[in-house]
C-alpha cells in the first residue's frame, strides 16, 4: 500500500499547475493558508466566471424576459443541475436544489421549512451534540417551535464511539425506535477531521427514516455520492467549496417525506454566488475530487505522524499513523492539536508570525463538544508538502 510520500510523488505533477491557478497564492512566498475548513481560496476560473457574468449578463433571475434576465435565470437553473451532477444524483428528475448563504442557512432551511411537516406529538429525532453548532441549533429550534404549539418532540443524541471517534452504530440502534422520524448527521467532523461513516447510520435506522447530512467539510474534498450514501438531504457551503462567500446549497432527494419547499418569498437570489458555485464545481470535477482527497489526506498524514512523534503536542481525534492502508485513514484534510504548555490562541499567533494561517479557538463546537481551544490546520489542493515540512519545523522548535 502506498505511503503518503508515494502519493505525493505520484500527484505532484498534477497538483503544481492547480496551485498556480489560485491568484491569492500564486507567485507569493507565503504565508501558508491552512484554514480551508473555515473558507476556501478561489481559483481563477471561478473569479473569471463571476467577472464574465457581472460584465455581460447581470440581471435578476426568474423575473423579466429580456436577454440578460433570461441568461441569469438559465445560469441559476443550470447551477441546480450542476449540483445534482456533482453529487452523483441518480434521480435528478425527483430531487431539488435550493441555494443558501452557506451550510448554516441550509441546515436551518431543512429544519424550519421541512422537518415540522413530518413531526407529530411524541415523535423522536436523533441529532449530533458534539459536531458543529450549525448542525444542532436548528433542530433544537424546531423542538421549541413545536412545543409552543403543544407538539412535544424528543431530541436524542447521536452517539459517538470513543475508540474510533465516529458514530456508534450499536448505541444508535438502542436509541432508534418506531417513533424515530429523522436523523441529522455530519459527513466529516470539522475539528477531528474524521469521516463519520454515515453509511452505517442508514443501516441502523432502516430504509424509511430521512437523514440530513452536513457535508460542509466533505464536498469538494472527496467524492460525495448521494447514491452511495442514501441520504435525503446534503447541505454544504459554497464558500468552503471554492465559490464566493455567501453561497451554499441544499440538495433534497424528495424520496422520504414531503418535498422541501423553502418557506416564504425568497427574494432575489445571490446570482453571482450561484454562478461562482457552478464554476467551482466544474473546476473541482476537472481537478478530480478523488485526487484532491488523496493529496490532502497524504499531507494531513505527514503532519499527524510528525505531531505524534513530538511529546509537546496532543493530536485530537485519531492519534496514530494515518499512513494509507492503516486502520485510521478515516481522517481527511483536517488536523487539530494542542501544545501541552502553550495556549492555543498564543500558538495561533506564534504560527502566524512564522507565516502560517491556522484557526485557533473552540471551532464552533456544539454543546457536548470539546470547548477547550485547539489549533486546527485544514488543507486543500493548493497546500504543499513544503508548507507542511516548514510547519513541522516551526512546531518542533516550540517544544
Ligand atoms: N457544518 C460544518 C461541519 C462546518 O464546519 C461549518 C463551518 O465551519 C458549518 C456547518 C457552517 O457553515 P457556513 O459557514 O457555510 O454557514
Amino acid at each position: 500500500m502506498a505511503g503518503p510520500e508515494d502519493v505525493i510523488d505520484e500527484l505532484r505533477p498534477w497538483q503544481r499547475p492547480l496551485r498556480a491557478q489560485f491568484p491569492i497564492l500564486a507567485g507569493r512566498p507565503g504565508p501558508a493558508y491552512l484554514d480551508s475548513a473555515a473558507t476556501s481560496q478561489k481559483p481563477q476560473a471561478v473569479l473569471d466566471a463571476v467577472h464574465t457574468y457581472l460584465t455581460t449578463s447581470n440581471a435578476n433571475a426568474g423575473r423579466g424576459s429580456y436577454p440578460w434576465a433570461n441568461t441569469t435565470t438559465a445560469l441559476v437553473e443550470g447551477a441546480r443541475d450542476r449540483v445534482k451532477r456533482f453529487l452523483g444524483d441518480p434521480d435528478p428528475g425527483r430531487s431539488s436544489v435550493h441555494f443558501t448563504s452557506g451550510a448554516t442557512q441550509g441546515l436551518r432551511t431543512v429544519a424550519l421549512d421541512w422537518l415540522p411537516g413530518v413531526l407529530t406529538d411524541g415523535d423522536e429525532i436523533v441529532v449530533p451534540f458534539a459536531d458543529h453548532q450549525a448542525n444542532l441549533s436548528p433542530w433544537l429550534e424546531v423542538r421549541e417551535l413545536l412545543a409552543r404549539q403543544g407538539v412535544r418532540i424528543l431530541v436524542r443524541e447521536l452517539p459517538y464511539q470513543a475508540s474510533s471517534g465516529d458514530y456508534d452504530p450499536a448505541e444508535l440502534a438502542a436509541r432508534v425506535g418506531p417513533r424515530t422520524r429523522f436523523v441529522a448527521a455530519t459527513h466529516v467532523h470539522h475539528v477531528y477531521g474524521v469521516d463519520m461513516n454515515v453509511h452505517r447510520v442508514r443501516r441502523v435506522v432502516g430504509p424509511d427514516v430521512p437523514i440530513c447530512l452536513d457535508a460542509a467539510q466533505s464536498v469538494g474534498h472527496l467524492p460525495v455520492s448521494v447514491a452511495g450514501l442514501d441520504v435525503d438531504f446534503v447541505v454544504f457551503s459554497g464558500h468552503k467549496t471554492m465559490a464566493l462567500p455567501g453561497s451554499g446549497a441544499v440538495w433534497a432527494r424528495g424520496l422520504r417525506g414531503p418535498r422541501l419547499v423553502p418557506g416564504g418569498w425568497s427574494g432575489t437570489p445571490n446570482t453571482a454566488g450561484i454562478v461562482s458555485l457552478a464554476a467551482a464545481l466544474d473546476w473541482l470535477d476537472t481537478a478530480g475530487t478523488d485526487r484532491i482527497e488523496r493529496w490532502t489526506v497524504a499531507l494531513a498524514s505527514l503532519l499527524t505522524d510528525a505531531l505524534s512523534r513530538m511529546d509537546a503536542y496532543e493530536v485530537l481525534g485519531c492519534r496514530t499513523s494515518l499512513t494509507a492502508g492503516s486502520e485510521v485513514q478515516r481522517r481527511r484534510s483536517i488536523v487539530t492539536f494542542r501544545h501541552r504548555a502553550i495556549g492555543s490562541q498564543d500558538l495561533g499567533f506564534i504560527l502566524f508570525s512564522h507565516g502560517f494561517m491556522v484557526r485557533s479557538d473552540g471551532h464552533c463546537q456544539a454543546g457536548a463538544g470539546d470547548k477547550e481551544g485547539s489549533v486546527r490546520v485544514s488543507l486543500h489542493v493548493h497546500n504543499t508538502p513544503e508548507e507542511i515540512a516548514e510547519l513541522v519545523t516551526t512546531l518542533a522548535s516550540l517544544q
